[in-house]
């Protein structure tokens, strides 16, 4: 066994911390079920390419800062790299690491032909005007020019990024080219060649994969109840479309707080007052105010964390009333709660699987872009809702071939998709 290799000892488990370790916890469980040979393990799990650049940006006062941008990419076998950028004082480079090899298995778990990537900047773009943001975005992007390209690597918006800093990204890099190149970055403004259907995207997704473990699970959607933590981009819109298909929503919450009312809640009145009231839930008397965890252990069927990561831990998952856990998030559940959920036989769709539908819609975005064509919202919704019950299915058929959870059963279908690509493709 060659020394750089972990493969017969599963990476520990971490609940916090190193969030490299965390996800590969799950990828070491998933290769050795699926017998996976050990110069692939150590192919995918190590970054194709990390680069770290130093970015100096005048600010208003006059003064330069320098600050640091990242961007890996974790593998490219299976086409271009995608992902997003994020904005935040957190960022560094193992959290990108571990946020680029999430989407190599997210977007091999929905069969779009993508790599995973991930890029960063150490942060705070809320004590930053807008020029500044703008000028630290076209630094960036020409930091990347030749990381960068519609056929190499395609960053996206994340946390502190959105439409306008992907406008700026576009721009930067079709000027240095000397040419409009919108297929370099998708969740850019509709009128620069974004897609209709992308902002709901990652909710409507949500509502499929809720639809289709129900089904498995023989839950009435008509009986059925659901909390909803975060209710943000993902936990609003995915809270509104199981609502309009007759699931009651009793809980919703965001940073300030949970309210729960057993008959249901109206989602879109609860939308309406969130955006009359600066984006916040605060003040919310259409239903009882709880505390923000508490929602986590209510008597419903279906529970969707939406808001951020590591809140169904092993300190808490046993408390989790629920049959269904959806993740809107990005790793919600830590490693070690896993293995609670399974005792319990909670049924977990994992956030690589269940908040695709987003990073689909990008790849529908891209198509278009290199057509140069616009789809109409019905074909972007019927094509997304198909990928989406599709790679729930060979997800759920993965778990039940392999006698294991749905986590390990989507980093299997992937894993297994990735190997094999490589294989064909070969190395040096
Ligand atoms: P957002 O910023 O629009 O919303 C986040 C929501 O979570 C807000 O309502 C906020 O108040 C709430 N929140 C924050 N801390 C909370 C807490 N402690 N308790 C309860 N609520 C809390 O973000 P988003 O785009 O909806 O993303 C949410 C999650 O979904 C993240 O993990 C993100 O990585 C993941 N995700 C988003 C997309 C997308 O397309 N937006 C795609 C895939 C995954």
């Amino acid at each position: 066994m060659a020394s750089n290799s972990n493969y017969l000892e599963p990476a520990p488990i971490h609940d916090k911390g190193n969030p490299f370790d965390s996800m590969m916890s799950r990828f070491d469980v998933a290769a050795q079920l699926l017998g996976l040979d050990e110069a692939t393990y150590n192919v995918l799990k190590s970054p194709n390419k990390q680069v770290i650049v130093s970015l100096p940006v005048t600010m208003d006062d006059g003064n330069v800062r320098v600050f640091e941008g990242y961007r890996v990419i974790h593998s490219n076998i299976l086409g271009p790299a995608k992902g997003g950028i994020r904005f935040d004082m957190d960022v560094n480079i193992d959290e990108v690491k571990a946020l680029a090899a999430w989407m190599t298995w997210k977007c091999a778990v929905v069969d779009i032909p993508y790599g995973g990537a991930k890029g960063g900047i150490t942060c705070n773009p809320r004590a930053m005007s807008a020029g500044e943001i703008e000028r630290l975005m076209r630094a960036y992007t020409m930091s990347m020019m030749d990381v960068f390209g519609p056929d190499k690597d395609i960053p996206a918006p994340d946390m502190g990024t959105g439409p306008r800093e992907m406008a700026w990204l576009m721009d930067e890099y079709s000027k240095a080219h000397g040419m409009t190149i919108n297929a370099v970055v998708t969740g850019k403004p509709l009128v620069l060649g974004g897609s209709l259907g992308r902002v709901e995207a990652t909710g409507r997704g949500v509502m499929v994969s809720t639809f289709a473990a129900m089904e498995k699970l023989k839950i009435n959607p008509y009986q059925a109840s659901c909390a909803v933590q975060g209710f943000g981009n993902v936990g609003s819109l995915s809270a509104r479309l199981l609502h309009e298909r007759g699931v009651k929503i009793v809980a919703i919450s965001d940073i300030s707080g949970a309210y729960y009312n057993p008959e249901g809640i109206d989602i879109p009145a609860a939308i309406a007052y969130r955006d009359g009231n600066k984006g916040t839930l605060a003040g919310f008397t259409a239903a009882e105010k709880i505390d923000g965890e508490e929602l986590l252990f209510l008597p419903v069927d279906v529970l969707i964390p939406a808001a951020k990561e590591d809140v169904i831990t092993e300190a808490n998952a046993h408390k989790i009333q629920a049959r269904l856990i959806v993740e809107g998030a990005n790793g919600p559940t830590s490693a070690s709660a896993d293995k609670i959920l399974a005792e319990k036989e909670i049924m977990a769709v994992p956030d690589i699987l269940a908040n695709a539908g987003g990073v689909t819609v990008s790849y529908f975005e891209w198509v278009q872009n290199r057509l140069g064509y616009k789809w109409g919202l019905d074909r972007v919704q019927r094509r997304s809702d198909r990928i989406m019950k599709d790679s729930f299915e060979r997800v759920y058929q993965a778990a039940a071939k392999y006698n294991t959870t749905l986590r390990i059963g989507a980093y299997i279908v992937a894993i297994e998709k990735v190997a094999q690509t490589y294989h064909f493709r070969g190395g040096y």
